[in-house]
């Protein structure tokens, strides 16, 4: 299951925050997380879970920020919100769409004590 191997590299990410403001205990971290970035959300929030036992994020949340997926048109130029992974230009119906956001996997802020 990848999401543990994310899941750890969230916590690794953490913990360094942590350290680095002195802080002692993870509540939240925030993350964006794209629709295209392979995780799926219910299997990372669980794996979160397993791995963060025994350490300073033990029973913190995951706030996932869903971000949509970012079409551009290589015809065009144009940018656009690609829905039901339809990768098609609204403007001129060409299909050479090239996908420039949606594979976000990033912590953004985290909520520390
Ligand atoms: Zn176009």
């Amino acid at each position: 299951m990848h999401e543990m191997s994310i899941a750890e590299g969230i916590l690794d990410v953490a913990l360094d925050t942590l350290r680095q403001h002195d802080a002692s205990v993870i509540h939240s971290v925030q993350l964006d997380l794209g629709l295209m970035s392979g995780v799926e959300p219910d299997s990372l929030l669980f794996c979160w879970e397993a791995v963060t036992k025994g350490t300073a994020a033990e029973g913190s949340r995951i706030e996932i920020n869903t971000i949509p997926i970012e079409g551009k048109c290589l015809d065009c130029d144009k940018t656009f919100p690609v829905e039901n992974y339809k990768f098609i230009c609204p403007y001129c119906d060409s299909h050479f769409v090239q996908t420039i956001g949606g594979r976000e996997l990033q912590v953004t802020s985290m909520d520390i004590d």
